[in-house]
């Protein structure tokens, strides 16, 4: 009975509970931010060699908003953006690097 070894059953294993963990989250909030928020922090997983989404998000939650009315603020922008990279920097045709502007995110109607 090989039928079932298709791909890593570890891999599955985790690819699974990360699926429950951001379900749960994201039945708790589903805001666009948060949701681009997640993604974000799920896609650095891999590369720390960690498994668990939640405490990744606990240590990195999404900046509160309030602070202010003239919209979500730079790390909200940078979080959501999936243009530019964390320091809120893109680069440019000609190499150079540059300020990004966050043009592809949509503002949250607050
Ligand atoms: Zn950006």
């Amino acid at each position: 009975m090989a039928a079932e070894q298709v791909g890593s059953p570890t891999t599955e294993k985790i690819l699974q509970s990360l699926h429950a963990e951001a379900k749960k989250l994201l039945a708790s909030r589903a805001d666009e931010p948060f949701v681009a928020h997640l993604s974000r922090l799920a896609s650095e997983l891999p590369g720390r060699g960690w498994q668990r989404l939640t405490p990744h998000l606990l240590h990195n939650p999404l900046p509160q908003q309030g602070r202010g009315a003239s919209g979500p603020s730079r790390a909200e922008l940078i979080a959501a953006c999936t243009v530019c990279d964390e320091y809120g920097q893109i680069e440019m045709a000609d190499g150079a690097v540059a300020n990004c502007r966050h043009r592809n995110v949509t503002q949250p109607a607050a």
